[in-house]
């Protein structure tokens, strides 16, 4: 019995864990402290109504022998499948049914996609970013290169001629920067992929955060990308699925790799080892798409996006340069004063009683920066904003 040897080049993941326990020696000293999390990659809102109803029902459903529910398509229900198509549809890109793959989440087709994909290839992954990419891809052996995202280039990398990656990684809006391409610079890394004859995984799990016109929520609103991206994208935050699990997956049928069809080793992959989300939830995941579903999940959306702007208006007042905020849960500040993530967390922690996330723990690129979220609630978010304002205000 052989192990992967590539496990061993991992390196341990102590970010959350390293924040709890300065979290708990900070409470140990000061139990009264009213400490405000604004570190939260996950949201807090419940499912909107119409979610839970179909969740209800759906439930009834498969507790009576006449609308029992057993295995289903491993690919998705088709009443899902055209949920999701007439989500994208309504934005002008035609999806056909076989094209979208329903799955439980994107953190699994994150992973589970690199299987159609050669351990030899080269990756090329923005930094900072989502942990997960690079983590897959160790697990696998393959090389990976980054592409610099810094405060010069607006946290938005472009493609740079002298680097040649078979795989690339788009986060758009990007998790924990919150920057998200405009249509122009996408189309920069779709002809990049053209021409180098590269794959593009584009992770939209943050598209319902979008508000700026030129900011496209799929990459297939830009020419070409049929033919070179698959995309990637989940409830999670669209409509608060973190715990309930639902994504979807989109493999275009013009997408080929060295003559052969991504679409086809997709649902060849997801046929032999996935075997469909729960009717339950897909159930719930149609509801969604259904106009009173889109209405409510909108409206926690921007319940998110105001939490955000209220920290960006701190920032704003204090001059603290910061990325996202606008199509994004996210505002991803620079470290007043040149300090580092972790020295910004601890000072933050002390005089405010607020907890971020250090930017250092999303790559190397994001040391010296910090991720605050719009995820919490919003009574604590304004006294969150007004303490962090006092504290700006003193440095
Ligand atoms: N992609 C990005 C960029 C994320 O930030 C996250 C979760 O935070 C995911 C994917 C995971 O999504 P899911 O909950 O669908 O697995």
């Amino acid at each position: 019995m052989k192990l992967n040897p590539n496990y061993s080049s991992l390196k341990s993941s102590y970010l959350f864990i390293d924040i709890a326990h300065r979290v708990a020696a900070y409470k140990e000293k000061n139990p009264a402290a009213d400490i405000i999390r604004l570190g939260i990659g996950d949201v807090t809102l419940p499912l909107a109504q119409p979610v839970v109803k179909a969740l209800q029902e759906a439930s009834a459903e498969m507790g009576e022998a006449e609308t029992f529910h057993g295995y289903g398509p491993e690919q998705g229900y088709p009443f899902l499948r055209q949920g999701i198509a007439g989500y994208y549809a309504a934005r002008g890109i035609t999806l056909a049914q076989e094209e979208i793959f329903v799955s439980d989440g994107a953190k699994s087709d994150i992973g589970n996609i690199l299987e159609l994909f050669s351990p030899d290839n080269t990756v090329l992954i923005p930094d900072p970013v989502y942990p997960a990419y690079v983590d897959a891809n160790l697990m696998d052996g393959r090389k990976i290169i980054y592409a610099p995202a810094t405060k010069q280039n607006g946290f938005l990398p472009l493609p740079d001629n002298s680097v040649k990656a078979d795989i690339i990684y788009i986060c758009s809006p990007n998790n924990p920067t919150g920057a998200a391409y405009t249509k122009a610079q996408l189309a920069q890394w779709v002809n990049c992929a053209t021409k180098n004859e590269a794959v593009i995984l584009f992770d939209a799990a943050y598209e319902c955060f979008v508000s700026s016109p030129d900011v496209p929520r799929s990459i297939y609103e830009v020419e070409g990308a049929k033919e070179c991206a698959v995309e990637i994208c989940s409830l999670s935050k669209t409509a608060g699925f973190t715990g309930t699990r639902c994504g979807y997956t989109i493999v275009p049928n013009t997408l080929f790799a060295n003559g052969q069809s991504l679409n086809k080793m997709w649902n060849r992959r997801q046929t032999t080892k996935y075997n469909e989300t729960p009717y339950i939830v897909q159930r719930a995941a149609a509801a969604v798409f259904t106009p009173e579903g889109l209405a409510a999940c909108h409206k926690n959306i921007e319940y998110y996006k105001n939490n955000a702007g209220v920290i960006g208006k701190v920032l704003d007042q204090a001059s603290v340069w910061y990325s996202g905020g606008i199509n994004s849960p996210y505002i991803w500040m620079e470290c007043p004063n040149g300090m580092d993530s972790w020295q910004f967390f601890d000072l933050l922690l002390e005089k405010a009683n607020i907890v971020g996330t250090p930017g250092a723990g999303f790559g190397n690129n994001g040391n010296g920066y910090f991720r605050l979220t719009g995820f919490g609630n919003a009574e604590k978010t304004v006294e969150a904003a007004a303490r962090l304002k006092a504290f700006l205000s003193t440095l």
